[in-house]
């Protein structure tokens, strides 16, 4: 089982992500926590990408669809991959398409986390006074959100289109939106 969590920043993919590795063993593939692992080590990766994602812009897709393409071969037979934070543009769905197809895989659910606009804006402010991620600044944020409506939402009819798509109510409590995607999940 291959599986997309899709959603604007904040609406909780990487909780459910981590919920779904312990829970079923699949291996969660991020590409925001690849990015970030790249510039704590100080990599030329992580320096070069390090202005553009404080921006809350996204990087190129060349960049992220290498680091997937990587993590694709290191993890070969995993019972499962779980894409939190990629794909984020049509082109990335397509290199995503076509990769899994080359290890004779395939995207069987995308499920998609749906927040208002409102609630993100909390949850984001909570967050970036607990953490201090840069990029959870309020204009940062501001930027991450347009890029998602601009860049992201149009995958929306990609996976609509065939038959993949699967909303989830993400204003829930954690464990409510856990049960949900499980129910949607099958
Ligand atoms: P995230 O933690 O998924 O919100 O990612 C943090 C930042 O990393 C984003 O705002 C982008 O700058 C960059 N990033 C992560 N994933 C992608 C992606 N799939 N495509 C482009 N940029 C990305």
């Amino acid at each position: 089982m291959n599986l997309i969590l899709f959603g604007p920043p904040a609406a909780g993919k990487g909780t459910q992500a981590k919920r779904l590795t312990a829970e079923r063993g699949y291996i969660q593939l991020s590409t925001g926590d690849m990015l970030r692992a790249a510039r704590k080590s100080g990599s030329e990766l992580g320096q070069r990408v390090a202005a553009i994602m404080d921006s809350g812009s996204l990087v190129s897709d060349e960049i992220v669809i290498a680091l997937i393409e990587e993590a694709l071969a290191a993890n070969k037979g995993a019972p499962g991959f779980i894409f939190d934070g990629f794909p984020r543009t049509v082109a990335q769905a397509e290199a995503l398409d076509a990769m899994l197809a080359k290890h004779g895989q395939k995207i069987d659910r995308v499920i998609r986390l749906e927040v208002d606009s409102q609630q993100l804006m909390d949850r984001i402010a909570k967050r970036f006074a607990e953490e201090g991620r840069a990029d959870d600044n309020p204009d940062a944020y501001k930027v991450r959100l347009d890029a998602y409506f601009t860049q992201t939402a149009p995958l929306l009819p990609y996976y609509e289109k065939q038959g993949k798509l699967q909303g989830v109510d993400g204003m829930a409590d954690v464990d409510t939106v856990a049960h949900a995607i499980a129910k949607a999940l099958g």
